[in-house]
C-alpha cells in the first residue's frame, strides 16, 4: 500500500488516505519520495480550475526521492539512486516528438497526477522517461522544485533562442518566477522583475533582478515601452498584455507559462508593426531536464525554500492560496 494525502473534493482538506498501486508496470519506476514541492498547479488541480481532476486527488508533482523498485525492462537507473519526477510521468516513447526528444510534447503524454496519484505521498510512480537522476553535489532538500517551476522556466530560454546579450523580463515572483530570475541572470541576461508586490522588490534584485517594475503601477509599466527583447509571464492572474507587448522592443517575444483563467487577449497592431510574437511551453524535456540540473550545480542555483512536514500540507497550501511563500513551499515526506 502507498500511503498518501488526498482531498476527496474539490478544494476539500487533504487527509491520509492509502491505496494499492497494483503491479509494477516493466517500463514503471518506483520512488521513495523524499521531498516534493507545492506548485501552484497542484493548487489549480486541487481547486479543479482545469476540469480534470478526478477524486480522491493526490497532488504533488515535484518529487525528489530514491529509487525503491525497478520494472523489468527499466536499465537506465538502479535501485537507491535518487532521482526526480515532475509533472509528467508517462510518453509513448514511440512517435516523432518522443522519437526526437520531445517527450514533453508528446500528444499520450500522461500527468502524474492526473487521473493517478502524485508525490504527496511515501511512494509514486513514473515510466522510467520520467525518472530524472540527481545529480551528486545537488542539495535533496531544495531540488524538487526545478522539476516542474524550474525546467517550466529554464526550456523557454532554449526553445525561444534567448540569448546572453538580451535584455528580458520576469512577471510574477513566486515559485516559478523567483527561478526564472536566477536562470536569466547566470545565462547573461540583464533581467526586470515585474511584480504586483513592491515589498519583494530588495528579494528580486537579490535573486539578480538590475531592475524591479510595480506592475500596479500604470506608469512604472510604461516606462520601460520598447526596452525588452524577451518577456516571461508566470503569473496566476489575467493581467493587461497590451502593456507588456509594448515593453517589448521590434521582434521581441512574449512567453506564457503562468496559467491565467481567461483567454489571453492583445491588441494586433502593437504585435504586427514590432513583428512581435506571444508564445507557451510546457515544462520541458527529459534530456533538458538533466541539462537544466547540471546548469544549476554548476551556477549554484537553488530554489529559495521553505520546508514543511507532509503532515501540515493543508497550512502549507492555505500559505499558497493566500500568495505568501517565499518563495517554493517544499514537503518534507
Ligand atoms: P506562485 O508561486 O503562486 O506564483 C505566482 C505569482 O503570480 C505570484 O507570486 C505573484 O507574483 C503573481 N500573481 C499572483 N496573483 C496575481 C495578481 N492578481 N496579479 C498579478 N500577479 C499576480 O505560482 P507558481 O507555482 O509559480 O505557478 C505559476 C503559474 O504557472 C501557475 O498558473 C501554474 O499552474 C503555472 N505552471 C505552468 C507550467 C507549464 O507547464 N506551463 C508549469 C508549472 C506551473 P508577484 O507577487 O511578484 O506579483
Ligand atoms: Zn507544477
Amino acid at each position: 500500500m502507498i500511503r498518501a494525502y488526498a482531498a476527496t473534493e474539490k478544494s476539500g482538506k487533504l487527509e491520509p488516505f492509502e491505496y494499492d498501486p497494483g503491479l509494477l508496470g516493466e517500463e514503471e519506476v518506483e520512488i521513495q519520495v523524499e521531498y516534493c514541492g507545492i506548485c501552484h498547479s497542484d493548487l489549480h488541480m486541487l481547486d479543479n480550475d482545469w476540469g480534470m481532476t478526478q477524486y480522491p486527488f493526490v497532488p504533488g508533482h515535484e518529487v525528489v526521492g530514491t529509487v525503491s523498485a525497478l520494472g523489468s525492462r527499466v536499465t537506465t537507473l538502479k535501485v537507491g539512486q535518487r532521482v526526480g519526477a515532475g509533472w509528467f510521468s508517462h510518453s509513448c516513447m514511440t512517435c516523432e516528438w518522443c522519437m526526437s526528444g520531445n517527450q514533453n510534447l508528446c500528444p499520450k503524454a500522461e500527468g502524474i497526477i492526473v487521473g493517478r496519484h502524485g508525490g504527496f505521498a511515501d511512494k509514486v510512480r513514473v515510466n522510467y522517461e520520467w525518472a530524472i537522476a540527481i545529480p551528486d553535489d545537488m542539495n535533496p532538500v531544495s531540488a524538487g522544485p526545478l522539476f516542474c517551476g524550474g525546467i517550466t522556466v529554464f526550456n523557454p530560454i532554449l526553445v525561444c533562442g534567448v540569448k546572453p546579450t538580451e535584455k528580458v523580463g520576469v512577471i510574477g515572483i513566486g515559485g516559478l518566477g523567483h527561478m526564472a530570475i536566477r536562470f536569466l541572470k547566470a545565462w547573461g541576461c540583464e533581467v526586470t522583475a515585474f511584480s504586483h508586490s513592491p515589498e519583494k522588490e530588495a528579494e528580486a534584485k537579490a535573486m539578480g533582478a538590475t531592475h524591479f517594475v510595480n506592475s500596479v503601477d500604470p506608469e512604472a509599466l510604461a516606462s520601460v515601452a520598447n526596452s525588452l527583447d524577451f518577456i516571461l509571464s508566470t503569473v496566476t492572474a489575467d493581467l493587461n498584455w497590451d502593456a507588456y507587448i509594448n515593453a517589448l522592443r521590434p521582434k521581441g517575444r512574449l512567453h506564457v507559462v503562468g496559467v491565467a483563467p481567461n483567454p489571453l487577449s492583445a491588441s494586433l497592431f502593437p504585435l504586427l508593426l514590432g513583428q512581435k510574437s506571444i508564445s507557451a511551453s510546457p515544462l520541458g524535456s527529459p534530456v533538458t531536464t538533466s541539462d537544466m540540473l547540471n546548469f544549476s550545480v554548476r551556477h549554484g542555483l537553488e530554489p529559495i525554500i521553505e520546508v514543511y512536514p507532509l503532515e501540515q500540507v493543508n497550512e502549507a497550501f492555505e500559505k499558497l492560496r493566500n500568495g505568501k511563500p517565499r518563495y517554493r513551499l517544499v514537503l518534507k515526506v
